[in-house]
């Protein structure tokens, strides 16, 4: 019997938000095929920065001569991190996220443990169950993306979705990718002791503002064994782990193999073309300012269909759909403006707006401003010799127009940067109209706004 809902919800990530107290009145279903909570929750942001958390403290202990201490790392009890990780925390969460879904609190909601397809307009197969909705909400997230080559050898490999939960701690690992995701994952497995090796095509990071990606890549080209401008040739594996030939012959042995080449939108695997739904060439679903697919009633959000894949974007965006599910006389627009990040490897990394040569490109008369960690009292305390902060601001106006920090802590420095641009304060005035703590690291970010000549 098909079972007909107010409202459907395709994935429990951002998705799994949207039943507020106001949705009370409708009758929804959510249909999740994976864990409860979605990417960030089970194998994303959440445990990765608990990973990354005890790497900078064993990067620390491995990094503390230039402070005239000596102190040393014994080696991780990687099982006792994963348990810390997952069992003690996360699943637990996931656990309670979808036993309160199924639970007397919201009995108004069905949840649905299957993969959904579209078999028609606003009509989907799950599982055996065949539901229709007024209107759909398609959350569905996005997936490792695996090269062919790859994929195609028949090599066991891993990505960010099982690479955490391994036995036991790989002694070597080869990573291919020089995104955020591999950046984060080398990060911590070299902290941690395995001996990494990196491949890709391009430099690392390569869609940083130039200064932070040059020096970036000067660091950790040093850090582990970086193979810059290579492909994968061909793969192989044995027992004892895998053999990868790359592109210039010269060949790559670890313990394990780990992936992270990007991330592909699911919407290619909902058969969206049977309900309307249009996507775009790389594969997201495209929707208006208001999150509305190209099928009416249906509506999409997060990373199977914005152009950021970040979690308080999907979030920003499921909290712009809910408002115009319920209010559709008075719709909001998706949130994208000045959307930060950082990708917590070595040093830290956190960005907003422009990069130097996108507001050169854009026609602005900018004004630059690079300011090391090392010129400020706490900079010379932490005898810190890598962190920036890169300011790019309009002459015209005084507006910050980007906002590049690589060091410690980047990732906190920046929300004053980010408020700054929001309500479009004037660097002309910013640093001198407030105080700034005496010896504190945000002095860094003081003299490079004062640094910056109008
Ligand atoms: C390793 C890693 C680290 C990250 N770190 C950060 C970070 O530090 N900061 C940050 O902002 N972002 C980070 N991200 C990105 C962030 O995780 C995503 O942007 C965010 O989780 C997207 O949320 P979402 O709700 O769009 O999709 P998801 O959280 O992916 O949820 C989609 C859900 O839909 C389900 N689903 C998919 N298709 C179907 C189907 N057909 N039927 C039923 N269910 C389906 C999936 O099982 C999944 O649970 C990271 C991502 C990764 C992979």
């Amino acid at each position: 019997m098909t079972q007909h809902y107010d409202l459907i919800i395709i994935g429990t990530g951002s998705g799994n938000s949207i039943p507020s107290e106001e949705f009370a009145d409708q009758k929804i279903a959510i249909v999740e095929k994976g864990a409860f909570g979605g990417t960030c929750l089970n194998v994303g942001c959440i445990p990765t920065k608990m990973y990354v958390y005890a790497a900078d403290r064993a990067f620390e202990a491995q990094d503390s001569q230039r402070l005239n201490i000596e102190t040393s790392y014994h080696g991780a009890d990687w099982q006792a991190i994963v348990s810390r990780v997952f069992e003690q925390r996360i699943d637990k969460i996931a656990e309670g996220g979808e036993a309160y879904r199924r639970g007397p609190e919201t009995p108004n909601i069905d949840v649905y443990a299957d993969h959904a397809r579209f078999v028609g307009e606003r009509t989907l197969q799950v599982g055996s169950d065949t539901i229709t909705g007024d209107r759909i909400v398609i959350a569905a997230g996005a997936r490792p993306s695996i090269p062919p080559v790859i994929a195609e050898s028949g090599v066991p490999y891993h990505t960010n979705e099982d690479i955490m939960r391994l036995d036991k701690q790989p002694e070597s690992l080869v990573i291919v990718g020089g995104g955020f995701i591999a950046m984060e994952f080398a990060h911590v497995f070299s902290s941690l002791g395995t001996k990494v090796t990196v491949i890709n095509r391009s430099p690392l990071l390569r869609n940083l503002d130039e200064d932070l990606s040059r020096r970036f890549n000067e660091i950790n080209q040093q850090r582990f064994d970086a193979r810059i401008g290579r492909t994968v040739a061909s793969a192989t594996s044995d027992a004892s782990g895998v053999t990868l030939t790359l592109d210039d012959d010269s060949v790559v042995t670890a313990d394990a193999l780990l992936v992270a080449t990007g991330r592909r939108p699911n919407g290619d695997q909902l058969d969206v073309d049977k309900a309307g739904i249009a996507l775009h060439e790389d594969g997201r679903i495209k929707v208006d300012e208001f999150g509305r697919t190209t099928a009416e009633g249906v509506w999409a959000l997060g990373d199977v269909s914005s152009p950021y894949q970040l979690k308080h974007v999907a979030n920003a965006e499921q909290r712009a759909v809910a408002h115009n599910l319920l209010h559709p006389e008075d719709m909001r627009p998706m949130p994208h403006e000045h959307v930060p990040s950082a990708i917590f490897t070595h040093p830290q990394i956190a960005t907003v707006g422009l990069t130097e040569a996108q507001a050169r490109e854009q026609g602005y008369d900018v004004t630059v401003k690079v300011q090391a960690y090392g010129d400020v009292a706490y900079g010379w305390a932490m005898e810190d010799s890598e962190g920036i902060v890169k300011l790019v601001a309009d002459k015209a106006t005084g507006q910050l127009l980007g906002a590049h920090l690589m060091g410690a802590q980047a990732s906190t420095l920046i929300q004053q940067l980010i408020t700054a641009m929001v309500y479009q304060l004037d660097m002309r005035t910013f640093a001198r109209s407030q105080y700034w703590i005496h010896p504190a690291l945000p002095e860094v970010i003081e003299n490079a706004v004062l640094g910056l000549e109008f």
